[in-house]
């Protein structure tokens, strides 16, 4: 019998990860991993973290798989191969050169590309991006002791930058179109935490601001905001978000919405054709609804999922969101899903001015995310609060003198009678 050939497209954790488990599983088949970028997958956490401090973080830990690991496990990787277009009738993918590779399933794990600021002067030297790993090798490169960096965006790429860029000795403005870092995520009370911290690190914010152009001679030497203020630099990260790779599956027809639209199961509206990672729009059992992650762990852990799925397992991607950041000495882990408007109240246990708490996102009494700041450990107490599902009584949850895990669901509390929420 023929084997059987899965194809993956899209080189990075997801499709790595995926490949790994593949193989771990006992599939003996044909296993045909196509990336665009030249470098062997790699994980990102430290392009914006480790690495652009120089030195702190080994550039070789990046990479998902020593360089043998492919070709050791009969996985046909192929870096710098764009995939143009799949033909679903025929069960073919086709290439760049235009060879067409047949496929019995496909993981479809292409990743996202980071939102361009469409003003005068984007496309000047030095205005830069960070997604890839030459991104991050210009972006250290252009933190120098002493030079005028401009960060577009206070998201997470912005702060992180912003972080290791102060780190580096440069001056540091952030240019944001909110009020706050992070505000739509955190919410005003736990955004303000973050700016405290940059602020205290020397950052200036620039806050409800847009940036009008770019300007430079070839190199960008200033940026223009939109009430005619001019910031000195000679460097800017733009760090405005990402949009998920779906022209691929778009083109083939399938169900693409705020990502590929994809089953718990991870499969596609294609039962051949499954996605993982940032791309993939998953239907998650316990908030009932589509979530589309752009999380390190969510590439780690969705891939494995789709692999076992594409083998014809039952399985179901149920893990939560999980993500962290480490920015000077604050080094915080975020557990779980509250999008704005899918909460109505923040708990704080611990201290919000030391930086040392727990904030938990709550929704009736339910805890829907919760977040360790400076403490550790806790990320499986959380989880377990926010798969219980139920109310919680609040002033337990904010008194650090009980154990997370005696802050039981009201209606299991024999003397809860009588205690009233905070709201
Ligand atoms: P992000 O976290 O979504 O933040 C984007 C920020 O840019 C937001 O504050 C956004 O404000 C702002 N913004 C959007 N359009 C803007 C504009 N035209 N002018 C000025 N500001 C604008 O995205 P990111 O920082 O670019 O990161 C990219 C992806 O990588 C995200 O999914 C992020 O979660 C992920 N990432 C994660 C980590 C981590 O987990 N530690 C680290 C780095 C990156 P609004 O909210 O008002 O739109």
């Amino acid at each position: 019998m023929k084997p059987r050939v899965f194809v993956i497209v899209g080189a990075g954790l997801a499709g790595a990860k995926a490949a790994q488990t593949l193989r771990e599983t006992g599939f003996g088949g044909e296993i045909v991993l196509l990336g665009e970028e030249p470098e062997q997958p790699y994980e990102r956490p430290s392009l914006s973290k480790g690495l652009l401090l120089g030195g702190t973080a080994d550039r070789e830990s990046v990479f998902v798989h020593e360089a043998g690991w492919y070709a050791e496990h009969a996985v046909d990787l192929r870096t710098g191969t764009r995939v143009t277009g799949i033909d679903r009738a025929g069960r073919q993918v086709e290439l760049a050169g235009g060879q067409r590779i047949g496929y019995d399933a496909l993981l479809l794990a292409t990743g996202a590309t980071p939102r361009r600021l469409e003003v005068p002067g984007a496309d000047l030297d030095g205005v830069l991006s960070l997604r890839t790993l030459p991104d991050s090798d210009r972006v250290a490169f252009a933190l120098v002791d002493g030079g005028h960096l401009v960060v577009v965006g206070a998201g997470w790429i912005g702060l992180e930058v912003a972080a290791a860029a102060r780190q580096r000795g440069a001056t540091v403005t952030v240019v944001e179109r909110s009020e706050l870092p992070l505000l739509r995520l955190l919410g005003p009370g736990i955004a303000r935490v973050f700016a405290d911290l940059h602020r205290d690190h020397g950052v200036t914010f620039r806050f409800g601001a847009a940036v009008q152009e770019f300007r430079g001679e070839g190199r960008v030497s200033a940026v223009l905001l939109g009430d005619g203020t001019e910031l000195p630099a000679d460097a800017v990260v733009v760090g405005v978000g990402v949009g998920p790779n779906v022209a691929l599956a778009e083109r083939a027809g399938l169900v693409v919405g705020n990502g590929v639209v994809v089953d718990q199961a991870l499969r596609s509206s294609d039962p051949r054709i499954y996605a993982a990672g940032d791309i993939a729009n998953a239907y998650h059992p316990l908030y009932g609804t589509h979530l589309r992650l752009e999380h390190w762990a969510t590439a780690l852990h969705s891939g494995p999922t789709a692999a076992r799925s594409m083998l014809g397992a039952e399985v179901v991607y149920d893990r939560l969101p999980y993500f962290y950041t480490d920015q000077y000495d604050l080094g915080m882990e975020y557990t779980g899903y509250a999008p704005p408007g899918g909460y109505d109240t923040v708990v704080v246990r611990g201290d919000l001015a030391k930086r040392e708490f727990i904030a938990f996102w709550t929704a009736g009494g339910r805890v829907m995310a919760g977040m360790n700041v400076n403490i550790w450990d806790v990320t499986p107490q959380i989880q377990n609060l926010i798969r219980g599902k139920k109310p919680v009584d609040l002033a337990r949850l904010a008194d650090p003198g009980i154990a997370l895990d005696d802050v039981t669901p009201l209606d299991a509390q024999p003397f809860a009678a009588g205690r009233s929420n905070r709201s």
